[in-house]
């Protein structure tokens, strides 16, 4: 089954072209710079035997333009995977906020579409392009099923005493104000595979599950369904992240405004863009500040402390409130690559059953491995995150079910 999976940002379209149910692969690309100067087109068709990569810098001006590049480069001669557009018979997207309607994936009606443009106000960033990419596509894969895949979906079972912020009701109920959590297709997939590598059925695991990108995100399942997670309604609470706050004093952004004269706008601004990992030491990625930290960097030595103290902290609270935890899973970009997190967020953590091997975290395999000691009484997990693959398989299993 010839499945496109999209996720459209504000100047940008992902797309991976995936065979379902196999899960396998046959091209990836991405449209970047939409709307800016000259864009890039970088597409690589992986095709065995015929792996190739092709770069065109070109103006793109518009999604819809864009979206009609992929088109072209997905039929085309040499790079393409189909002969016809017509060929696509089913394309995920991927939604940033689906708020309380989706609790699952959708079918794209205009019913949905209208609630996507409604939780616009909650995701001013994320949604809008969304529902660009969705508008382009219906026009080009005409004979498409065309599914949502909501990012707050996995965090859809979370009680209400975790979900509500302790402010006034009337904030909720009129407006919406509560946790909706973020990097909910990520969490699930590597839940899935946690299950398949404990050999449980996954309605009956008990995880920590630790997204550690760009943005970053730890999430609390229970029986196999998230019930706490630390981004809120915005993707600025919990952990530190590349340059987002995480947790801070909500006192403190009054402070700056009251006191130091901050208009809101900048200090949305800085607790955005100029925070976290990048407030703390001038740089986002963990890869340099890692090598400032070997070199002695006083700086560099705070941020990876506060970093990996905030995990550590979370890791705490979550076995508080799950009970018995099978595992721990580290994923995505710093999850998946850094020894030097995973093991500063666990040392000292024997007490409570958490224990790396020194070996198996340094090693240098890129695929899901399990990374605790012998005697350790709960799992340590490296998942390879794969947010595409889980939006085509949730696609598929709901074109499955239409058929
Ligand atoms: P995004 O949230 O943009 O999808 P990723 O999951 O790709 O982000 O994670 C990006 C981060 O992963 C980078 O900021 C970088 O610091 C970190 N990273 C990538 N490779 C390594 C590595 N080998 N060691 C440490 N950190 C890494």
């Amino acid at each position: 089954m010839n499945t496109l999976v999209i996720n459209t940002g504000s100047s940008s379209i992902k797309y991976q072209f995936i065979d379902m149910p196999s899960g396998k692969v046959l091209c990836t690309g991405l449209v970047e710079r939409i709307g800016e100067g000259i864009g890039a087109i970088t597409h690589r068709k992986l095709i065995e035997g015929e792996n190739s990569d092709v770069i065109y810098n070109e103006k793109i001006p518009t999604h819809e333009i864009g979206m009609k590049r992929v088109a072209s480069l997905l039929t085309d001669i040499n790079y393409g995977v189909i002969t016809n557009t017509s060929d696509v018979k089913l394309v995920g997207h991927r939604v940033v906020l689906g708020g309380e309607k989706f609790s699952t994936t959708s079918i794209i009606t205009s019913e949905v579409k209208n609630a996507i443009e409604k939780l616009s106000v909650i995701a001013p960033l994320h949604n809008p392009p969304n529902l660009t990419g969705i508008h382009v596509a219906e026009q080009i894969f005409t004979d498409a099923l065309q599914v949502g895949v909501f990012d707050t979906s996995f965090h859809h079972t979370l009680p209400d005493y975790a979900f509500r912020y302790a402010l006034p009701n009337y904030f909720y109920t009129e407006h919406g104000i509560r946790v909706y959590g973020f990097h909910g297709t990520s969490h699930q997939y590597v839940t899935g595979r946690a299950a398949k590598m404990l050999k449980k059925h996954v309605d009956a695991v008990n995880l920590i599950t630790i997204h550690l990108g760009n943005g970053a995100s730890i999430t609390a399942v229970k029986n196999g369904k998230s019930i706490d997670t630390s981004l809120g309604m915005t993707p600025t609470s919990g952990l530190v992240m590349g340059t987002r706050i995480g947790d801070i004093d909500p006192g403190v952004l009054i402070y700056m405004e009251e006191s130091l004269g901050i208009n809101i706008k900048e200090i949305k601004r800085i607790i955005n863009k100029e925070s976290g990992l990048k407030g703390l030491t001038g740089f986002n990625d963990l890869r340099l500040i890692q090598e400032q930290y070997l070199k002695g960097d006083q700086k560099a030595k705070l941020a990876l402390n506060l970093y990996s103290y905030r995990i550590k902290k979370y890791i705490g609270s979550y076995l508080a409130i799950i009970g018995n935890v099978d595992a721990i899973v580290f994923t995505a970009g710093v999850g998946e690559n850094s020894d030097i997190i995973r093991e500063m967020a666990t040392d000292d953590l024997s007490h409570l059953g958490i224990q790396l091997s020194e070996e198996l975290n340094t090693s240098k395999s890129k695929i899901e491995r399990d990374i605790s000691s012998e005697t350790a009484k709960i799992k340590t997990f490296v998942i390879p995150t794969n947010e595409e693959f889980e939006i085509a398989r949730q696609a598929y299993e709901i074109f499955r079910t239409e058929k």
